[in-house]
């Protein structure tokens, strides 16, 4: 296998853009090596402008569930395009996504699209402290929820108190609103609502894809739902990730734990730029132009992309049999690779929620961030290169889940694992 094209390219694009890639984890730091340069997709393969093809369990980082190329996402979008790009004025298809995601969603009952899931969720918190009239939120240590300011926080002198930038650039005074709590831990929760009156919400990843996968615990995301109602704070489940990927009808179908504010992006789109924020009538009447909460956008609800967005969502509503199959795939994926690390002396816990997978090389299970930072990532980044080179793409840092789409076959996935067994051999 040869790079040399992306080689060529990088250094390129480096001259340009800085670090050559316009996302940072697109340029490889945290595993080493030249990231590919991507020429086509099709299906659940990826192809580099070198000429290799890959078996893609990056899927663009999550929204395309149906694979690269979707026919019916494509046609939909190509017929749309030739309506016009962009108009700045309201389209029926923005409603008939609305239709089909407070239909999806129960506890959506209106809902705003916009371009991203950074902008949903910076909007979305924006909303919940305008209508609480409260200014500090809750997040928690290893979710991730875009890269707005006050979301851009790590532990400071302990956890459940305020917490520090953990970027420059973003000024200190904008994360003193924001705690930090620990991921499956209410004893956390309970002393972020300790140490201030002036909670105005809680976001979580309800099944958190950004510290690799980790799922939250039923009973915790109960008891965190009883404590905001509790303190009169909203409850947020971002489910940009997760949303439409590990289960049709979101998070709150499987928990039972019914949030006050969804967030939602990647497959809602079909792998065009689209995010949403939605939740009860009331709260959303807080919204400009119903209520006086400000927020816009030249491209929101861009018809091309709403097009992409319904077409997706039309059709996974039609197939909801999809995530019962896929999940049994992901789940034989992760536990073949499992038995050949095992084999190989290698520790290593995995995790399946329908079409997301993850795995960590640690012996312990992972229910937090520190857990998670404290597997083997010297070994991933061993075992990324291997398999890349063996001709299967996998995400390109241990922090981050996998993704198979309906495009993956049986197939595909023996051939991984059987990959698999060879490179653990190797990096043991
Ligand atoms: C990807 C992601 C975001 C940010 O979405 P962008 O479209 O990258 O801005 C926010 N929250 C979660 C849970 C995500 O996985």
């Amino acid at each position: 296998m040869t790079n040399l094209k992306s080689i060529d390219a990088f250094n390129e694009a480096k001259e340009l853009i800085p670090g050559g890639v316009n996302s940072p984890v697109r340029a490889f730091s945290s595993v080493g090596g030249i990231p590919r340069f991507i020429e086509e997709a099709d299906g659940a393969y990826i192809k580099d402008i070198d000429g290799n093809k890959y078996v893609d369990y990056v899927q663009s980082w999550g929204p395309l569930i149906f694979g690269h190329r979707d026919e019916d996402i494509e046609n939909a979008v190509i017929d749309a395009v030739k309506h016009g790009l962009s108009f700045g004025a309201p389209t029926q298809i923005e409603t008939a996504l609305a239709h089909e995601v407070t239909d999806i969603f129960d506890s959506v009952e209106k809902v705003r699209f916009v371009s991203s899931g950074t902008e949903a969720v910076m909007s979305a918190i924006r909303l919940a402290r305008g209508f609480t009239g409260r200014d500090d939120i809750v997040k928690f240590e290893g979710c991730y929820h875009g890269h707005s300011d006050s979301l851009l926080v790590q532990a400071g002198s302990g956890l459940a108190t305020f917490g520090n930038p953990s970027s420059p650039g973003v000024p200190a005074d904008f994360t003193k609103h924001t705690l930090l709590a620990i991921y499956n831990s209410i004893e956390s929760v309970k002393k972020c609502f300790e140490n201030s009156k002036d909670i105005a919400c809680v976001i979580i990843e309800p099944i958190a894809g950004n510290m690799g996968l980790v799922p939250a615990d039923k009973e915790f995301l109960h008891e965190l739902r009883d404590l905001c109602t509790k303190n009169g704070a909203l409850l947020i489940f971002d489910e940009v990730m997760s949303g439409f990927r590990a289960t049709l009808r979101g998070a709150e179908s499987i928990t039972g734990v019914t949030p006050d504010l969804v967030t939602l992006g990647k497959v809602i789109g079909g792998g065009m730029p689209v995010g949403a924020f939605g939740g009860k009538k009331e709260i959303m009447a807080s919204l400009s132009p119903e209520g006086p909460v400000y927020q816009a956008g030249t491209l929101s609800g861009n018809p091309i992309a709403m097009t992409a967005g319904y077409t997706a969502l039309t059709k996974l509503k039609k197939n909801s049999n999809i995530y019962k199959i896929l999940e049994d795939r992901a789940t034989r994926l992760v536990n073949g690779m499992k038995d050949a690390a095992c084999e190989n002396g290698i520790d290593m816990v995995v995790d399946v929620r329908g079409s997301m997978f993850g795995f960590f090389f640690s012996k312990n299970g992972v229910k937090n961030f520190e857990d998670a930072a404290k597997a083997d990532h010297k070994l991933f980044a061993l075992f990324h290169a291997a398999m890349l080179d063996a001709g299967f793409y996998f995400a390109c840092s241990g922090y981050e889940t996998g993704f198979i789409s309906t495009r993956t076959t049986d197939q595909m996935i023996e051939d991984t694992i059987e990959a698999s067994k060879k490179v653990f051999k190797a990096i043991k």
